[in-house]
């Protein structure tokens, strides 16, 4: 069964297209600066590689050009769209309704529009890519994976926030949590590795965005991010958490508006607020040279790591493994080393040497005498949206 599976953003839509149940990748690529006069798109199969600058006015122009790359006689991967079975699509928001895959249909569609008010970043252009999605594949079952859905096994105790209950029971405050498709990958790909049939992992999502998942038998049942993506882990921009105290200081001593502290919390602090770089590689690099925050932005990273390592570990009264994924945890081994520095007392030990390699597979680096596992999985969030569908489409 061929499932092309679609991440639609604001300005981008990533896809792959694979072959279930044999999970091999036919195709993948991206649509990017889609709304752009330079709108860039990559397509790569295992022999052909293409990229192109042209213009893609929108999301339908962008899936469309997608279409006709995966049906193009030279490069392309199939005859006929109806061989696509399946369009599988990250859904970011799915608020308590959804706790698992969905086959989508008007109602849920809706429902996802609706809970643009909890996601309003990522959920409209996710139900575009619904919209434009069910135009080009008319034969195709569409299906949503929220990434909040793995995370809907959080008990009352870590999910809800000390505020007023109504603001809870009657508007939904509560922690929904993020990344989940790829803490659910990760967290089953370890399970699996190390033969556990009960486990205590704690899962970390390092990329632009950052997150960590206590993972209880196989069960979500705390996360850093809450409410939105903006608590927990120092981020690239992201502040993750501060004192709210400072958002009334911001407002009421310093006059920022209610939009400019959104965009201080969400887009120019973490990384880039303490170093002036995002990417943690030109931080690393500075960092070598003696820069000094660059320095002690690393190490407040690690430390907030740690902090939270502490926390899940007395949540779950144990520990297996911590996992480590995504850009920053598949290659950083600089932030896997400060991480890992000093948890003996945990019985967290990294073996330097296995740190430094580097491959494609599940790696483990901790020392063989090390009583909690140290693991570097890379995440495939879309080969896991992918299996998700498929077993969907197998039970119904
Ligand atoms: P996203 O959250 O956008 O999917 P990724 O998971 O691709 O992000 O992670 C992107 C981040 O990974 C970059 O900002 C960069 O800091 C980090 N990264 C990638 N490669 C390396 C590397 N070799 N060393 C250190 N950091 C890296």
């Amino acid at each position: 069964m061929k499932i092309l599976v679609i991440n639609s953003g604001s300005s981008s839509i990533k896809f792959q297209l694979l072959q279930l149940p044999e999970e091999s990748l036919l195709c993948k690529g991206m649509a990017d600066r889609i709304g752009a006069n330079n709108s860039q798109l990559t397509y790569k199969t295992e022999t052909e590689q293409i990229q192109e600058t042209l213009t893609l006015n929108n999301h339908q122009k962008g899936l469309q050009k997608i279409a006709e790359l995966l049906l193009d006689p030279k490069v392309g991967v199939i005859q006929d769209k109806s061989e696509i079975v399946a369009v599988g699509h990250r859904v970011v928001q799915g608020g308590s309704l959804f706790s698992e895959t969905t086959l989508i249909n008007d109602r849920v569609k809706q429902e996802i529009q609706a809970f643009a008010d909890l996601a309003p970043l990522h959920n409209p252009p996710n139900y575009a890519g619904i919209i434009v999605a069910e135009q080009l594949f008319p034969e195709a079952q569409q299906v949503a994976v929220f990434d909040t859905a793995f995370h809907q096994s959080i008990p009352e105790v870590a999910n809800q926030y000390a505020l007023p209950k109504k603001l809870y029971t009657e508007h939904g405050i509560q922690v929904y949590g993020f990344h989940g498709v790829s803490h659910q990958y990760v967290s089953q790909q370890a399970i699996q590795y190390l033969g556990l049939k009960q486990s205590k992992i704690i899962t970390l999502h390092l990329g632009n965005g950052c997150s960590m998942t206590a993972v209880k038998d196989g069960q979500s049942i705390d996360h850093s991010m809450g409410f939105t993506p903006t608590n927990g882990l120092i981020m690239g921009s992201r502040s993750g958490d501060i004192d709210q105290g400072i958002i009334f200081h911001l407002v009421d001593k310093l006059g920022y508006t209610l939009d400019e502290v959104n965009n201080l919390i969400n887009k120019q602090s973490g990384l880039l607020g303490l170093t002036g770089y995002r990417d943690l590689r030109d931080i690393e690099t500075q960092a070598g040279q003696g820069n000094r925050d660059c320095q002690l932005a690393i190490e407040m990273s690690a430390y907030r790591i740690k902090k939270y390592i502490g926390a899940y570990t007395a949540a779950m009264n144990g520990l297996d493994a911590i996992v480590f994924t995504a850009g920053i945890g598949e290659n950083s081994q600089l932030m896997r080393a400060s991480v890992c520095a000093n948890l003996d007392y945990f019985g967290i030990k990294l073996d330097k040497e296995k740190n430094k390699q580097k491959t494609e597979d599940i790696q483990d680096i901790s020392t063989a005498d090390s009583a909690v596992k140290v693991l570097v999985i890379p995440t495939k969030e879309e080969l896991q949206i992918a299996r998700q569908a498929y077993q969907l489409l197998q039970s119904s």
